[in-house]
């Protein structure tokens, strides 16, 4: 079993920073999770940065303490962790990069013996290869809950196919995700036309925009999204825009009226007990964060829930 070090042992400010002061392992055939960087921005169609963002969120993810007051549990008594560094991209190089990843997280999978990655984006392209990787592995689509207030699902931007605006319909189109237990929720901000959330529903997933959701309240749409996925092999992806950018001030597309933080751990530990394959954080843009690091102390929280939701499986 790997564990982090305790903040009881050593200040929390001591140490080469690993997330959640986990140890920095590669090799990671005794885990049940690993947390992975794809430090790539290439794909971002307004500001970039993200490339920055698995540095930051591991460096404020000391602050995280291992037991759950919510779920009551020590995460780490259950599951076995490591950070294993970053995957290498080609900053420039969209679709060559998108192929590395893919290669060296069937790897990783492999490797693990189907351990669930836990990746620290670069912005939203990444979850393109995490999804080849996935269907690769499991020689199966995969459903995804996607939070986010934008769907991903156009077509192309500029003439370009592989962007991070428009990989979900690559990915449908590939037929890596298993769309009838797929749903995005969260969708706000301003539009280009209509058709910018019905694109996604034409395309197969479900939708709850961040209105209707909270018209239902968290708990009715946290039921809505386990009616939905059953027990599919899912993966869960989170851009950090769907959160307010009164807290998560630091990322690509910022729309203002996002979730609460408190909403949003809410979501997360109302979603226990799926069959998760995968989680992504993405789209955290640490030089467009305000003081004391908020997006990144946000993101890694976070990524720490997706930790408590695998180690909620195993328990
Ligand atoms: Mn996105
Ligand atoms: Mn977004």
């Amino acid at each position: 079993m790997y564990r982090p070090t305790s903040g009881l042992d050593s200040p929390r400010f001591v140490g080469i920073r690993t997330f959640m002061r986990l140890p920095h392992v590669t090799d990671v055939s005794r885990c049940d999770a690993f947390v992975v960087g794809v430090p790539f921005d290439t794909g971002a169609t307004f500001r970039v940065g993200a490339r920055f963002a698995p540095e930051a969120i591991r460096s404020i993810s000391v602050m995280l303490r291992p037991y759950h007051p919510h779920h009551r549990f020590d995460i780490c008594e259950r599951i076995s962790v490591v950070d294993a560094g970053d995957l290498t991209v080609l900053p420039g190089f969209t679709e060559e990069s998108l192929e590395r990843v893919t290669a060296q997280l069937v790897t990783m999978l492999e490797q693990s013996n189907g351990g669930v990655p836990i990746v620290l984006g670069g912005d939203h392209t990444v979850v393109l290869p995490e999804l080849r990787a996935q269907a690769a592995y499991r020689k199966q689509p995969v459903a995804v809950v996607h939070f986010d207030s934008h769907p991903d699902t156009w077509d192309e931007y500029w003439g370009e196919r592989y962007t991070h605006g428009t990989m979900y319909r690559r990915a449908v189109e590939e037929g890596l995700i298993d769309t009838a237990h797929s749903i995005q929720v969260g969708l706000h901000g301003t539009l280009y036309d209509e058709d910018d959330w019905s694109q996604s529903r034409t395309l197969g997933f479900d939708t709850l925009t961040l209105r209707e959701s909270l018209e239902l309240g968290i708990p009715a749409t946290v039921e809505r999204i386990r009616e939905r996925v059953g027990d599919a092999p899912v993966y869960l992806s989170l851009d950090i825009d769907v959160l307010d950018p009164a807290y998560a001030p630091g990322t690509g597309t910022p729309e203002v009226g996002g979730y609460t933080t408190i909403q949003m751990q809410d979501l997360l530990r109302g979603l226990g007990g799926l069959n998760y394959v995968g989680f992504d954080l993405v789209e955290v843009l640490p030089q467009y964060d305000g003081p004391g690091q908020i997006t990144s102390l946000l993101a890694a929280n976070l990524c720490w829930e997706f930790l408590a939701l695998v180690a909620l499986r195993k328990g």
